[in-house]
């Protein structure tokens, strides 16, 4: 079995004690990962607290900082499709969507190498004529950045990059649910010149390694990426020392789709939406809440395509839809499934696990018009699970987008230019694509509103989540001050 290390104070080493790593598409093991625990944690974060302090790092200018991070960039550029491999091996991500993923990986730290030098300060119109006050903006210290098993290189990328554009070092834990892709990505990271300990990897579970991170007393701010409840632990632990945080939870996305729309548009946007990925991303359009009068024909054209999505290895090119991460996360679906269809949701296709190894789920539609409060129409699957509810009026469609504690995303498609308008006002997410889904960009920032988190990932919002302002006052008069018991 290939044997994998971690990635601290600019060394490799290996773990307090090792675990297998399951290919997903077999269900067997294929590789033995490092697995950190309190002892190892300590060492990241001194490593990273000791740099952070370190004037190489701290006198180094923030264009300095930025040509690291373009070199960076472009080893990631020149190792993508190794990236890729290890993300597809370790995930089960599809081959197709990684090799994609990780060139755009790239630009993220393209983006945030030029953003470094631009993260100004201010100098403030203070209302006192013997004062000069300006604003710097600081690194916040060190971070916590922990990330779940889908897209671990671009959910590390929108952490690691703004954090160090802004100067803050890092140490990252990567999910035990496939963590090789970090690990192979701190080879390249150590190729870039940065000074050793800027950032750390680490890999192991959330109670041993995961928590005694984001509690740790040297942490400065937690970014994390996950689940609502892991997110709650986390925001009781940063109460130790008044950790600053960063959440991007999971979602329950509703795709809105009204009669006047471009419905072949629509089709494909809605089957990229919910099976890409294998439905395992955060912004999944999850909820298809469609106008009546085309629900049969939308739903008929969903059906068509969904039969016909090509099931395969997630290393063959040829393949849509792979499988699984785990084999909790298919009995979780499974689970959900036979609860909302016992409530009265329909299945209109899919299901049923293929025979044979792997952890592969089919694309699968669930009616849910007799059955609005099925557990499929409120809980996040994490699979290719798309749950249907339907309107008549945008008023109505409007209620059920909205009737959900999550918010990170929402679809939108409709050539009606007004009620458009109408509705992206109203929609309660943190994004809103209209006549299009799932699009990213490193220049755009991404985050939620409710159960989905707070604090945004992407764009020049990102970077400032890594800072904190100080104000510098100075006095211009050379009069003694006049009388200390008197605040001025
Ligand atoms: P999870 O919350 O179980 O785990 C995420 C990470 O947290 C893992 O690295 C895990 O080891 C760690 N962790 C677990 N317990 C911890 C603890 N007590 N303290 C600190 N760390 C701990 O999530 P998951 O099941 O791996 O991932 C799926 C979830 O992530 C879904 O809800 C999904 O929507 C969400 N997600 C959100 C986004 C986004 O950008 N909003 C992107 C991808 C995934």
């Amino acid at each position: 079995m290939q044997q994998f290390q971690q990635y601290i104070d600019g060394a490799f080493s290996d773990g307090a004690a090792q675990f297998e790593s399951k290919d997903p598409a077999t269900g067997q093991p294929w590789a033995l990962m490092p697995e950190a625990r309190a002892e190892d944690v300590n060492r990241a974060v001194n490593a990273a607290e000791r740099v952070f302090l370190d004037p190489e790092w701290t006198n180094m200018t923030a264009t300095q900082r930025g040509k690291l991070l373009l070199r960076l960039s472009d080893l990631i550029a020149e190792n993508a499709p190794r990236l890729a491999e290890f993300e597809t091996r370790d995930t089960g991500k599809i081959i197709r969507e990684t090799s994609a993923q990780i060139a755009y990986v790239a630009e993220y730290y393209r983006y945030y190498a030029g953003l470094a030098d631009k993260i100004e300060g201010a100098f403030l119109p203070i209302d006192k004529p013997d004062m000069q006050v300006w604003l710097r903006r600081e690194p916040v210290g060190v971070v916590a950045a922990v990330v779940p098993w889908n897209s671990q290189l671009f959910l590390s990328a929108v952490k690691i990059g703004p954090a160090l554009a802004a100067g803050c070092t890092v140490v990252l834990k990567a999910s035990e649910e496939g963590p090789a892709p970090m690990l192979e990505f701190a080879r390249i990271f150590d190729q870039a010149g940065f000074p050793k300990g800027v950032l750390n990897i680490i890999t192991g579970f959330g109670p041993d390694c995961g928590s005694v991170l984001t509690s740790h007393p040297k942490v400065a701010h937690v970014a994390f990426t996950g689940g609502p409840e892991t997110a709650r632990h986390i925001v009781r632990n940063s109460a130790n020392n008044l950790a600053s945080t960063s959440l991007e939870l999971g979602g329950k996305s509703p795709f809105i789709v009204f009669e006047d729309a471009d419905l072949d548009s629509a089709v494909n946007a809605q089957v990229s939406g919910i099976f890409a990925a294998t439905g395992q991303s955060c912004v999944a359009g999850s909820r298809l809440v469609i106008q009546r009068s085309i629900k049969d024909e939308f739903l008929a054209r969903l059906k068509e395509k969904a039969e016909n999505v090509v099931i395969g290895s997630p290393q063959d090119m040829a393949t849509e839809v792979g499988p699984l991460c785990t084999l909790r996360q298919r009995d979780r679906a499974l689970d959900l499934i036979d609860r909302s269809v016992a409530q009265g949701a329909r299945l209109v296709i899919g299901g049923q696990v293929p025979e044979g190894a792997g952890y592969f789920f089919p694309p699968t539609i669930l009616d849910c018009t007799d059955a609005p409060d099925a557990p499929c129409v409120t809980n996040e699957f994490f699979g290719p699970v798309l749950s249907v509810l339907s309107f008549e009026t945008e008023a109505e469609a409007l209620a059920i987008a909205n009737d959900t504690q999550f918010g990170l995303a929402s679809g939108l498609f409709t050539r009606d230019l007004t009620r458009a308008h109408r509705m992206m006002r109203g929609i309660r997410a943190g994004i809103v694509w209209v006549n299009t889904y799932r699009a990213v960009s490193p220049i755009a920032p991404f985050g939620g509103f409710g159960l989905s988190g707070h604090g945004r990932e992407g764009g020049v919002e990102a970077a400032l989540e890594y800072t904190k302002t100080k104000a510098v006052w100075l006095r211009t008069s050379d009069d003694p001050i006049p009388d200390p018991f008197v605040m001025r």
